[in-house]
């Protein structure tokens, strides 16, 4: 018999429904699966095993009187982001030591009210700053993935690094993850999983520990397009909590899975092809390219001239709104306290000791390009940039371009404690080169593995669509994963 754990969301409703196996066996397995990986892995901070089994057994009730959700009974990682009653909700930072929430947010809550079953919580770039899952409080996240004939330990990508991790090693069915500008779809290409952003506005942020607000998305990563359609079906929802939310019927995703891209015109951003970019990922560009045209797709080249823009764009905006956000963390209200001989003094130390490297990088960014004298110079600036980049988006899309395809990385997973990357920032900040466009203009991107490099190791393609359409994204995704076929890695752990 195959393992319980190596079922696919789809597989495992279906067995589930048919009675073929229970809620509380699915969730033991992957229990037991956490258990013997996650010291090599990290990928869980938390792992809720009594919520997880009385979840499961309230499902199989469900289950037997043939009534369920859509996802009834299949077991879920959390990003340690999402506000979970009272379980570790730290955004993988020490300034939030201890906190547990009194409420629940409105994407996990969803996925209750479908059935979904929590096993833990995900690790996680310090509050979703990063691109390796290095920045965590509680250490990095090893990448399952290896390259051949090596022992080199790898990171999954961040934020969303033990999102990505924890699918890729099937210790959960699928797991919830977030978008700022690039966290889904960075760790999904990093360890051969499918990761969406959806569009702005399409999952409520309400409950979700902000980081950059005008940015943040909530969405999946997944075993499958299949999968990933399933999940965002139930994290999407429109919610009077969250002001951004956009009051639009959720449609059925997995119905658009098989359907034709005959006629679709995908493009080709010349943009794209950034320098030093790697030969093996514009193989890849190339080889969906082929795969879209096959399936009658028509290819055009289209221009988004404001590209170039966009990364140095996002790290004034992003850091400007993390520093607004985390503002609240003072040592008052909730998490770490570090004693002063004043309130000034008592703030001071418990920012210094709570929050990371990073982050007060970013905070401090932040509060100098808002400061008096430099807001006009700097994020006035920014916001114009942001427009313009919405704008090119916007020309394609008028001229009939129904979705375009890009690289969603520019290269495939680096090793952990890469002495490059520690020393300059900058070179991690380049990561989210083809993701963040797509943030500042609150799109939707899909990111799909599309095959491996010469090391062994998965690539994936991202496909960027209009807002509202991810039906569409899912539908091209589809037609890649049918030609790639599917990636999972050898199990060393
Ligand atoms: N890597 C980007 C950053 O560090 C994006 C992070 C995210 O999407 N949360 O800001």
């Amino acid at each position: 018999m195959t393992e319980l754990t190596s079922l696919t969301i789809a597989e495992a409703r279906e067995k589930l429904t048919s009675k073929d196996i229970q809620a509380v066996e699915l969730t033991q397995a992957y229990l037991d699966a956490i258990s013997a990986a996650n010291e090599a892995l990290n990928a869980y901070i938390t792992v809720t095993p009594e919520k997880a089994i009385e979840m499961a057994k309230a499902s199989d009730q469900r289950l037997a009187a043939g009534k369920g959700g859509a996802l009834e009974g299949i077991p879920l990682g959390i990003k340690d982001l999402f506000a979970t009653r009272d379980v570790h909700t730290q955004a993988c930072s020490h300034i939030l030591d201890g906190f547990e929430p009194k409420y629940e947010s409105t994407v996990t809550q969803n996925l209750w009210d479908d059935g979904a079953v929590m096993l833990g919580k995900l690790n996680m770039d310090e509050f979703a700053m990063g691109s390796s899952n290095e920045s965590s409080h509680y250490g990095p996240v090893i990448n399952p993935w290896r390259a051949e004939g090596s022992n080199q330990q790898l990171v999954p990508g961040g934020s969303s690094g033990g999102s990505a991790a924890a699918v890729a090693a099937h210790l959960c069915a699928g797991a919830t993850a977030t978008d700022t500008g690039g966290s889904i779809r960075q760790p999904a290409a990093f360890t051969g999983t499918v990761g969406i952003k959806p569009t702005y506005g399409r999952c409520s942020r309400w409950g979700t520990v902000a980081f950059a607000s005008s940015l943040d998305q909530a969405g999946p990563i997944a075993r499958d397009v299949r999968d990933a359609a399933i999940m965002l079906k139930s994290m999407a929802s429109v919610d009077a909590k969250d002001t951004t939310s956009v009051d639009l019927a959720v449609p059925d995703y997995e119905a658009s899975l098989g359907q034709s891209v005959k006629g679709m015109k995908i493009g080709i951003p010349e943009e794209y092809r950034v320098d030093g970019m790697p030969e093996e990922i514009e193989k890849l560009w190339a080889q969906g390219i082929a795969f879209l045209k096959d399936a009658g797709a028509e290819i055009v080249d289209i221009t988004l001239p404001h590209t170039k823009y966009a990364l140095p764009a996002y790290y004034i905006v992003a850091p400007a709104e993390a520093s607004s956000n985390l503002a609240r963390y003072d040592g008052v209200r909730y998490g770490l306290r570090v004693d002063g001989k004043d309130i000034i003094d008592m703030y001071e130390k418990t920012r210094a000791a709570g929050f990371g490297k990073e982050v007060k990088r970013r905070i401090m960014i932040g509060t100098y390009v808002l400061s008096a004298g430099y807001y006009d110079a700097y994020y006035l600036q920014a916001q114009k940039v942001r427009t313009l980049i919405k704008r090119d988006f916007e020309h394609v899309f008028d001229a009939g371009v129904d979705a375009i395809l890009t690289p969603a990385t520019p290269s495939s997973a680096f090793g952990v404690a890469d002495e490059n990357l520690a020393a300059d920032p900058v070179a991690m900040y380049l990561n989210d080169i083809f993701t963040v466009t797509v943030n500042m203009a609150g799109l939707p991107g899909i990111a799909v593995p599309a095959g491996l490099d010469k090391k062994g190791l998965p690539l994936g393609l991202q496909l960027i669509g209009k807002p509202f359409e991810e039906e569409t994204l899912f539908k091209a995704a589809y037609v890649i994963e049918q030609a790639a076929g599917r990636f999972t890695p050898a199990r060393w752990w």
